[in-house]
């Protein structure tokens, strides 16, 4: 995962107004998906453009603009 969506995800569980690394839409969403116990992976998107990341083993933190559903349509 790049440092810029390292840096998003930074604010993403302080404000839920954070901006695209890629295209600056303030459209960032987040969602967890549990594999084992209380780990499993997250994945980071913008809803505009859809670029988008993968956090894997992580756990399930506090992040604003959370969703159940991962896009199949992401670009990682
Ligand atoms: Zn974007």
């Amino acid at each position: 995962m790049s440092m810029d969506w390292m840096k998003t995800l930074l604010k993403i569980s302080q404000s839920p107004d954070c901006e695209c690394p890629d295209c600056g839409a303030k459209e960032v969403r987040i969602a967890f998906k549990a594999v084992s116990g209380e780990y499993g992976y997250t994945v980071i998107w913008c809803e505009n453009c859809k670029h988008a990341a993968v956090i894997s083993r992580s756990k399930n933190e506090n992040y604003f603009n959370r969703c159940k559903t991962i896009p199949d349509n992401l670009i990682f």
